[in-house]
């Protein structure tokens, strides 16, 4: 499929329309940054899970293994995206197969719609992620 993207597509978490395969995601750790009041956390048999109450991500998440994950050079990551974010929200796009990419992206609206837009060359196709 080519061309642009039907409004409903847009407003998804994931665009297809070319071999590439990006997610929108929601990146946990700029909730608990923020404080987000839509941000909750329960304790299940002595164990701690926070979630969104907006279900923008619809897991809830161990505490402690995202703090062991937070601690890792790559940490947490992004969670993918349920619902339209809110500006509270800390959304990067995720290429899956960045090294499929032929040609320019088909849907900059959706590239671009995040805080963390991946890396595009000088003729528009999506670099393969760098180390920091
Ligand atoms: S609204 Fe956004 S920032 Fe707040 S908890 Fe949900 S995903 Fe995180």
């Amino acid at each position: 499929m080519t061309g642009p993207l039907p409004p409903a597509e847009l407003a998804a978490g994931s665009c297809r329309s070319c071999p590439v395969w990006c997610d929108r995601v929601v990146e946990p750790a700029g909730c608990i940054e923020s404080s987000c009041p839509m941000l909750y956390v329960h304790e299940v048999s002595g164990r701690r899970f926070f979630g969104c109450m907006r279900r923008i991500f619809e897991v809830e998440v161990d505490m402690e293994r995202f703090q062991q994950a937070e601690r890792t050079h790559a940490g947490f990551g992004g969670l993918r995206v349920a619902r339209p974010p809110i500006e509270n929200c800390r959304v990067a796009i995720a290429p899956s197969h960045p090294d499929r990419a032929e040609r320019p992206c088909v849907a900059p609206d959706f590239l671009f719609s995040a805080q963390v837009p991946p890396r595009v060359d000088d003729d528009g196709l999506i670099e393969e992620p760098r180390d920091a």
